[in-house]
Parts: structure tokens; sequence; C-alpha cells
């Protein structure tokens, strides 16, 4: 193994070149980023990207559709060459090249050359640290067994191709129902294999409230995956026929051609902790809204770095493509001179599985609780995605979140077949304003009758919430029904009713409230349900102009079953 120090590639040691150098270690999503935009802001800077990987600039978010081979063609998922690179922005970009020392000191990284097998040193004025995060593999008896994969960069996805092709696998266990779990799912079934998902917690997608999950959960179940929750990942053993057996802590053997593991993702902070940079509390660099780490000559981005959440103001890590491009983007305004600032994270995030939608953004109520928020509401309502006139509607379940009393939105997340990430994208937008529900009622969105409806989802959103704030609408929501005194009446008519209720529920239809309504005891509170929660508004309007304590269930009787989806008739 040789050692060779190097200033610049274009000049010798003895004459070094006066330009500015910009070393940036990993060069996918926020690393080629920032190297992309400083050319554009400075010509006159040198700027030399390494990464490990053979390649740089892939699409890591599409791994698992190449796995599936809907993405047939792997070259589809280089988005920009080393060539590219040189040729377009003159930017020099290392492959194979494995960062593997950092003296903040000195000013130089180590790198490893991978092919050669040669060392060298390397002098850099700023540094870029962008090294991802890897995939968590717990050190359990067998989890080295070969034929068990996580899904991080392409020889990845193509180890996974091959063993499905050369083992003829028929059947995979995924460990960990987060994005990558559900998407690499989706993906084994679209090669069709038989898929089982093990997750350790109740439900899948960990940052949904657990009642906007259900959807999702029974959607997978109706798609043939074997759910597996409450139960984690023991150990792998060797089974018949060369195959693996997963064992779960329940003790439930599990025989599987292959297995995934995507029990999420940690921070590659292995240089930064060699060079004493600060690393907080949640395990990633700190960073400045500039991205510059503890030491002024180095920044950090994407996957490896510690954010701000906005809504919260809590610090947070969050592995996503979108703040990883964008905070790429500060860190070379920086080391350009600029001002700009990254304004933190609010966590909107998208997966599709199975021809199901799931999207949410900002807090959700499990989230504001543990942050100790309490001064909130929200509404479900579960409208078409288009006017239900126009063939084709499909509902989507949708949960806002806002304070109370200013109505700011705190967060919202959707499930549904269509349609669902184009309202999340709208709320999203709102909140980043720092929007309120009021802002939402009022939103104008485009509406013909195929895409939405004279009031789009998002306004109907609004409007509920509004009717909350300002007292039209009181609502319950499904937590209070356990061991509440109120008297419980369901709107819906008698044969929707006889398909199904809660409990303890009378049935007294909205149509037959305005001669019927003397039979309810003036005395009790009452909770008014029916199917989504229209009718069970317009009932809990009259209501109140009789003079009862009347509340809508907020969602109706869907957002009930959600919760209890083993709910019959009763
Ligand atoms: P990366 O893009 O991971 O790049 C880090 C690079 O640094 C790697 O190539 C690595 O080899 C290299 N490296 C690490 N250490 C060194 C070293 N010491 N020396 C040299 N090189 C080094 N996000 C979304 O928003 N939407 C999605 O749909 C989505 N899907 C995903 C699907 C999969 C399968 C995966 C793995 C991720 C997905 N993500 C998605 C997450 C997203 O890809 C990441 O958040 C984003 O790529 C992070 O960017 P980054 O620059 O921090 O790290």
């Amino acid at each position: 193994m040789s050692q060779a120090q190097s200033r610049s590639p274009e000049s010798s040691p003895a004459n070094p070149s006066p330009r500015r150098r910009v070393l940036i270690v990993g060069g996918v999503a926020g690393g080629a980023s920032c190297a992309a935009r400083l050319r554009r802001l400075d010509e006159s800077v040198e700027i030399v990207v390494f990464d490990r990987g053979p390649y740089v600039a892939f699409a890591n978010c599409g791994l698992p559709y190449f796995v599936g081979d809907v993405i047939a063609d792997e070259r589809k998922l280089l988005v920009a060459s080393p060539e590219l690179f040189r040729d377009r922005f003159n930017i020099a970009v290392h492959t194979d090249s494995d960062v593997t020392g950092l003296d903040p000191v000195a000013r130089t990284i180590t790198v490893h050359d991978m092919v050669s097998g040669e060392q060298r040193t390397e002098h850099y004025d700023a540094l870029v640290l962008s090294p991802g995060a890897a995939p968590i593999r717990p050190p359990l008896p067998g989890i080295d067994r070969p034929g068990i994969f996580a899904v991080r960069n392409i020889p990845d996805s193509r180890r996974i191709r091959a063993w499905i092709e050369e083992r003829q696998a028929k059947t995979a266990v995924v460990v960990g129902g987060g994005f990558i779990g559900l998407e690499m799912v989706e993906n084994l079934i679209h090669r069709g294999l038989s898929v089982t998902l093990l997750e350790k917690l109740p439900q899948v997608m960990p940052p949904l409230d657990p009642e906007m999950a259900e959807p999702l959960m029974e959607h997978l179940r109706a798609k043939g995956v074997d759910l597996r929750l409450g139960d984690g990942l023991a150990r792998v053993d060797d089974g018949p026929d060369g195959r693996l057996q997963v064992v779960a802590e329940s003790g439930t053997v599990l025989p599987a051609d292959l297995v995934i593991l995507a029990l999420g993702v940690r921070p590659e902070t292995a240089l930064a902790r060699q060079a004493g940079l600060t690393i907080g509390e949640r395990g990633g660099i700190v960073v400045d809204r500039q991205m510059r780490t503890s030491d002024p000559h180095i920044w950090a981005v994407g996957d490896v770095v510690e954010v701000a959440d906005v809504l919260l103001g809590q610090i947070t890590v969050l592995p996503l493509a979108g703040p990883a491009n964008r905070e790429g983007r500060v860190a070379a305004e920086a080391i350009a001179g600029r001002p700009t600032q990254f304004r933190g994270i609010q966590a909107t995030a998208v997966v599709g599985i199975l021809g199901m939608t799931v999207a949410s953004t900002g807090a959700s109520e499990k989230g504001l609780r543990r942050a100790g928020v309490t001064n909130f509401e929200r509404v479900y309502l579960h409208p078409g995605h288009h006017a239900g006139y126009y063939p084709g509607a499909r509902p989507i379940h949708l949960k806002l979140l806002f304070s109370v009393p200013d109505g700011r939105i705190l967060g919202a997340q959707a499930v549904g077949m269509e349609g669902v990430e184009k309202r999340i994208d709208v709320i999203a937008t709102t909140i980043q304003f720092r929007g309120t529900v009021h802002d939402l009622a009022e939103a104008e969105l485009c509406y013909a009758p195929q895409f939405g409806a004279a009031k789009d989802p998002v306004n109907l959103a609004g409007m509920l919430a509004q009717n909350v704030l300002n007292g039209d609408m009181p609502v319950a929501s499904w937590s209070e029904l356990d061991g509440t005194d109120a008297l419980i009446v369901d709107v819906r008519e008698p044969e929707e009713f006889a398909l199904g209720h809660i409990a303890s529920a009378v049935n007294l239809p909205l149509s037959q409230m305005r001669v019927r309504f003397r039979e309810l005891p003036e005395t009790r509170d009452i909770l008014v349900y029916c199917g989504v929660g229209q009718r069970a508004y317009f009932a809990t309007r009259f209501l109140l102009h009789q003079g009862y304590r009347a509340r809508n269930l907020s969602g109706g009787f869907t957002t009930y079953k959600a919760i209890h989806p083993d709910v019959a008739a009763t």
C-alpha cells in the first residue's frame, strides 16, 4: 500500500494550486447536490467528491423498484456519472474511494483507494460530509447468514435480484414496517413472492397515528401480506433445503428464501467522531442553520445530521431525500459566502404500497403528546378524492391536527387510493407559511369533476376545523368513548346501523331527527356519529339549537372501525 499526499489532482505538492479546495465525502443525494450547486455559484473553486461505492448520484429511492423489476434497466438508476460531473461541471469524482481518516487540525482526509489498495492524504479548505446513514443490523444470532439483505445501494439491490433469480425464491420475510420495508414488500410481491412482514410495533408506518395506519394494515392483509405485528426478530437459523428460518421473539418460526432487514438507519458518524465534531443526542452531527459543524471548515448534510423540527422545535434526525438535497444546496451557498439558512424540517413523506398511498406532514397526535403539547384538536374526514357524481371517486381518510385557539396547522395524515399526496402537499406548504385552518378553508384549489370537488378535501378539513374552533361543531374523539357516560347516538339509517355500530349506541336516523329528537334525554351529554361525520354534523347542529349538549364523534364510524377493526353487527 503506498502513501501519497495530494493538494490538488491538477497540481504537484511542490507547486500547490492557489485554488480553494472543497472536498465532499459521499456523492449521492446531499453530496452531489452540494457539489453541483457550488459549481454554479463559483467557477474558481476546486471541487472533489469521494464515494466508497462504485457509483455517485444514483437513485437510492428507486432501489426497491429495481429489486421488483419495475425499473428493469439498472442504468436508469444512475442520475449522473463521474464523466458528466467532470465534463459538465468540472467536478472531480472518485468512486471506490473510502475516506477513512479526518484530521481537522491539518485539514486533511485520508482516502483509501479500494481498487488499487493505495492510501493518500488530501488537503481541504472546506470539507462537506454527506456519508448518509447505514441500515441497522442488530447483533442477533444468524444475522449475517447468506440470504439476509439490507437495501442501501445498487450492489445491494443487484445481490437481492440475483438471489431471487438463482434460488427461484418463493417466500420472503421483511423485518420492519417503515417506508423501506413497505416498499420492499410491494416489490417482492410484484416479483411473485409470498411475503411476511414482521414488525415489532403494533402498527406499520410508525410516523402515523395508530388509527390512520389501520386502513393500510387492512389493505396489506387483503393483498395477501402475512402481517405479524407486535413481534420482533430474535434470530435466523438455517432451515431445510438451504432455506432460512426466521425465528420471531414470540417463538414463531417463519421459513423464508430471503430476508430483508428494514429496521431503520443510523447516521454514519465515524469520521465526525474521529475528528471530534460535536455529535448530538439523536446520534447525528450537530450543525448550525448553514449546515456548518462544530469545526468552522467542515459542513455536514443529509442523513448524517441532526435537524430542527419547525413545528415542535425539537432536534431530530430525518433520513429523507428532500431535506438531504436542500441541505446540500444550503452548504454550497454557505461555502460560497451566501447567508442562506436551512429552515428545518417538518417530516413530509409519502409511500405507495400495492395501490394505496400513505402520506403525512408535520406532527402526529402521538408526537404532540410525547412533546407535552395539549392545546390541540383534531378532525377526521373521509371525502372522495373527486366529486362523488363523477365515476371512480375513492375515499381519502384524512386527519388534521391544529392548535387551539389560533388554528395553526400542526400536522396531517392521509391514506387512500387516489389524490392523497396532493392534499398532503397542499397542507405541507400551508404549514411552511405558518398557515392556519382558516387558510385551508379559504385555499383556492384546482377543480373539475375528475380532479377534485368544489369544496376540496383540503377545504373541507379547514372548514371542519373552523367549526370546531368557533364552537359550531363540538367534537369528541374515538379515544373518549371508553367508559363515557354520554349517550351515543348513531344517526345513520337502520340498515346501515344493522351492518355494524358502536355497541352501546342507539339508532336515531338524521332523516327522523326533527320528529323524534324529544326521545333523547336532555340531561345527558350526547355523542353523535354517522358514517364519516357529515350527517352527524347536521344532527349535532340541530341538537345544539334544541338545547342539547351534543358533540360529533369526529370521523364517524369509519374512523371508529379503523381503531376497532373487529367491530361487527352487534
Ligand atoms: P446517501 O444518499 O446515502 O449518500 C451517502 C454516500 O456516502 C453513499 O454512497 C456512501 O457510500 C458514501 N459514503 C459513506 N461514508 C463514506 C466514506 N467514509 N467515504 C466515502 N464515501 C462514503 N427518501 C425519500 O425522501 N423518499 C424515498 O422514497 C426514499 N426511498 C428510499 C429507498 C431506499 C431503499 C433508501 C436506502 C433510501 C430511501 N430514501 C428515500 C432516503 C434517501 O435516499 C436518503 O435520505 C438520502 O439519500 C440521504 O442522502 P445523503 O447524501 O445523506 O446520503
